[in-house]
């Protein structure tokens, strides 16, 4: 069986890597009838911190990316990697070492001096632990000396190290705590982990790592280090790109379908599928379809998904993204009769925008509390003309039989009674009912308001 996992340092946000990396995790194994666990690689005592965490969290359930079982801390284990180490220790595969600071630093220059690799080349290595004084120590591992370390990688293919270029790493420091490198292979480990997909530049630490396999006798995981993000310019992503957090991007108005559907896409493809759900993702991710090339962010894409999401949203999914959305921004969510109109209203309309704000925009007309506040442009709609005009109409809706075809047949009959583009007469109307330029159409809305609401819009305006 499939075990995945993803494993942030909660140093700060999920940001848009992070996310991704993650997504792909979740879509493999859980396309697989797999597991995905979330471990929290906290090991850095002075940079993790819980807020990190908790946005972490935050961003992975906003998502909808759950895990299996409960997110493990890394530090917590710190003894069991220390253990590791020391069964390497007496299984003669690392060794203490008790060289200073200081005797490193000398080796280096007089590696320099002479043109020699300065690489660390411990002269404890092959000195019996009995010879050992009582001193100070670090754990290194030995390291093949010659030949190749090679790492099958699904997306990099075969990637491979001279011996010589990699010194003996060490696994504890000399206060006894265990390095980064020793805790991830040893919770990859221990967790089952079976792929380890994540970002390229942790495929150097692959090499590494793969000597810890090697040297405990354990399976190595399947790698698949996908390329990084890049920014539209086709550079190493930055905040001023959109290198940011998941919070960010919920803001400004994405939803968690659309985020799935577009991160799907950034590195991976089916095809020339570009909108799907994410039951088609979960049965199409692959390995095959990750590129080798950095993928680059772009807006207006993840915008054009954002709007097919939007469409193809039910309501009370879209009513939870919207209150994620407000949330989000800082704003109160909407209260319970307004969320109940918006769900009520946007399950009844056949509407799609490219964010949530613009949405949220078109729903003025049952959010807003009349009377509204108009802007210029639609205060002009309404000039006196056009107030003459709704004032003629408005009788004509006392009588007639509320239902979207009737209602129709006599706003348009009145329009051609009255020798008028039906734009002539849906402007005024539409700034009658929302109090906008822009709205979903007249009969929509008369339909949700209904005609006792309609017809005191109508009469706050020709009055
Ligand atoms: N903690 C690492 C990071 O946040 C990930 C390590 C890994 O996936 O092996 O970049």
């Amino acid at each position: 069986p499939v075990v995945t996992r993803f494993a942030p340092s909660p140093t700060g946000f999920l940001h848009i890597g992070g996310a991704r990396t993650a997504l792909f995790n979740w879509l493999y194994a859980r396309g697989r009838g797999g597991k995905f666990l979330l471990r929290i690689e906290d090991t850095d005592r002075a940079r993790s911190t819980p807020e990190a965490t908790q946005a972490i969290l935050d961003g992975l359930t906003w998502l909808g990316l759950d895990w299996d079982g409960d997110a493990v801390s890394q530090f917590e284990s710190a003894e069991r990697h220390a253990a590791v180490a020391h069964e390497m220790l007496a299984a003669g595969k690392a060794y203490k070492c008790f060289s200073t600071q200081d005797e490193i630093e000398a080796f280096r220059q007089t590696a320099r001096a002479e043109g020699r690799s300065t690489l660390f080349r411990s002269p404890w290595r092959d000195v019996p632990e009995a010879d050992h004084p009582d001193a100070p120590f670090v754990v290194r591992i030995k390291a093949p000396t010659e030949g190749r370390i090679t790492i099958e990688d699904t997306v990099q293919g075969e990637v491979t190290w001279k011996a010589e270029t990699l010194d003996d790493m060490v696994l504890l420091r000399s206060d006894g705590t265990p390095v980064y490198m020793l805790a991830v292979v040893v919770d990859d480990h221990d967790m089952g982990v079976t792929h380890v997909i994540r970002g390229d530049d942790h495929l150097a630490n692959a090499a590494r790592q793969s000597m810890i396999y090697t040297a405990m006798g354990w399976d190595l995981p399947v790698y698949a280090h996908i390329p990084l993000i890049h920014g539209p310019d086709g550079k190493k992503l930055s905040k001023r790109h959109g290198s940011l957090g998941v919070e960010e991007y919920i803001a400004m108005g994405y939803t968690p379908a659309g985020m799935r559907n577009y991160l799907a896409r950034l590195g991976w493809s089916h095809g020339d599928d570009e909108v799907f759900t994410t039951a088609q993702a979960l049965e199409w991710f692959d390995m095959d379809g990750i590129g080798k090339a950095p993928a680059r962010l772009d807006f207006k894409k993840m915008e054009n998904i954002n709007r097919h999401h939007i469409g193809m949203s039910d309501s009370d999914t879209m009513l939870r993204d919207m209150q994620s959305y407000l949330r989000a921004k800082g704003e109160p969510p909407l209260p319970d009769d307004k969320a109940a109109a918006f769900r009520d209203a946007f399950g009844a309309l056949d509407v799609a925008d490219k964010t949530l704000g613009d949405l949220l925009g078109k729903f003025a007309f049952v959010l807003d509390e009349p009377p509204f506040t108009r802007d210029e442009k639609a205060e002009k709609a309404l000039d006196p003309v056009s107030r003459g005009i709704l004032k003629e109409l408005t009788p004509q809706l006392q009588t007639v039989s509320w239902e979207r075809e009737p209602l129709e047949q006599a706003v348009m009959g009145f329009a051609e009674a009255q020798d008028l583009k039906f734009g002539k007469l849906a402007a005024p109307l539409r700034v009658a009912l929302s109090g906008r330029v822009t709205s979903p159409s007249v009969f929509d809305m008369m339909m949700i308001i209904g005609r006792d609401e309609t017809l005191a819009r109508l009469q706050a305006v020709i009055d």
